[in-house]
């Protein structure tokens, strides 16, 4: 399967899956969106009141911010991924358990690993819990680690920020660094290939 292929799949899986109490409160489930070449892959954690109804992730206030925040640094949405750790509702917006996040995160396991993104920003406290466990993200938002071969920079979620004004000139530098970020892992990933051993000239000795 390719790319688009595989993301194909785990929308269609996701769409019906039944693998945790989550699936009896769904409208629709949020499979999440973007292309499968995208160098830059954003997690959430899970749909609100408006995704839920519209099957799409980040369509309410907080995306609207993450769409600025975005333009911010002269990104699209349409340019990068954006998921979420659990991909139906939680009752009245509530933190997922620990069940839900582990049930669904197959799903996100194969839609990272068929993208497979140069960077990730994780938004809010879920989604950063898959790759830094005990950290508190006021200590470390905005501060990657290179993971499995690519960048992890953890982030407040933008409706953290919509809430607590302080938060949101933090996720705005955390935003304004990320170009330099990408740049830099795009960069490293050209090196290496460029160092890679070319077959063709390797069958002349
Ligand atoms: N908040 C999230 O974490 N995900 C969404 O898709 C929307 C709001
Ligand atoms: Fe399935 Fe994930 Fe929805 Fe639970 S939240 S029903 S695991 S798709």
């Amino acid at each position: 399967m390719n790319p688009e292929q595989e993301l194909r799949a785990v929308a269609e899986e996701v769409a019906v899956c039944q693998d945790c109490r989550l699936h009896l409160s769904r409208k629709l489930a949020v499979p999440g969106e973007g292309p499968a070449q995208a160098d830059l892959m954003f997690i959430g954690e899970g749909p609100g009141f408006h995704e839920n109804e519209q099957g799409r992730p980040f369509v309410g206030a907080a995306g609207r911010f993450l769409e600025e925040l975005l333009g911010s640094i002269d990104f699209s949405r349409e340019q990068v991924f954006i998921g979420n750790v659990v991909k139906c509702r939680p009752p009245s917006n509530r933190d997922p358990e620990p069940e839900e996040v582990s049930a669904c995160s197959k799903y996100l396991e194969r839609q990272i690993a068929a993208i497979n993104p140069k960077v990730i920003v994780t938004l809010g406290r879920f989604s950063m819990a898959r790759y830094f466990p005990n950290a508190k993200i006021s200590k470390i938002h905005g501060r990657p680690k290179v993971m499995d071969g690519r960048l992890i920079v953890p982030m407040y979620h933008p409706a953290a920020a919509l809430h607590q004004p302080s938060l949101r000139s933090e996720v705005e530098a955390d935003f304004a660094r990320l170009p330099e970020l990408i740049q830099q892992e795009t960069q490293a990933g050209a090196a290496t290939t460029a160092e890679d051993p070319d077959p063709e000239q390797l069958s002349l000795f």
